[in-house]
């Protein structure tokens, strides 16, 4: 999935703080978002996918980041749990779509994210085709709501933003590789 999704998805993750503990929302929709990029800087550092990529092992952090800020809520505490979960959720969506291969929809491959716990490769469900694919979009859309609707301020233009960087992304995608080694 591409970015914009990831981002989205992390602030769908902080939603529910606005009805729990609303004084941590926007830190913890902040946090959602950067955990939700985080993952992917393995395009610059490493093997995409693998080296910071981690279906399983961010769920370690997540749980005690989670008891952490339940005991003690504060900016810090429950931004590193949403970080910590948006990065989680990232990784084990990406085996949802395609691979990392610069065109999916015509030389797939068979890696979507490495699975450190059991030193293999996991399959691409594709459910998503391909990152920024029209149904990739279409989820970035769907999954923005609540940054529009129920935030505002800084949450609601970076999620602005994801949505027309995602539907500039989607519009060239398919020329992406024809001009960026990836
Ligand atoms: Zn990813």
């Amino acid at each position: 999935m591409m970015s914009p999704t990831h981002t989205a998805t992390g602030v769908v993750l902080a939603a529910p703080l606005l009805a729990v503990a609303p004084e941590f929302a926007v830190a913890g929709a902040l946090a959602g978002i950067v955990g939700g990029v985080f993952p992917d800087l393995d395009l610059f550092v490493g093997e995409h996918r693998r080296t910071l990529h981690f279906p399983v092992y961010y769920w370690f952090l997540v749980l005690p980041a989670a008891v952490v800020a339940a005991a003690s809520p504060s900016t810090v505490t429950v931004a590193v749990a949403l970080f910590a979960l948006s990065a989680a959720v990232h990784s084990v969506v990406d085996w949802f779509g395609a691979g990392p291969e610069p065109r999916p929809w015509a030389d797939p491959s068979e890696q979507a994210v490495y699975l450190h716990f059991g030193n293999r490769w996991l399959t691409p469900k594709r459910w998503v085709r391909y990152d920024g694919a029209p149904e990739d979009l279409l989820l970035t859309g769907a999954l923005s709501v609540p940054g529009l609707l129920l935030f505002d301020g800084s949450v609601r233009t970076l999620t602005v933003v994801g949505l027309v960087v995602g539907a500039g992304y989607t519009l060239v995608r398919k020329r992406v590789p024809d001009y960026v080694e990836i």
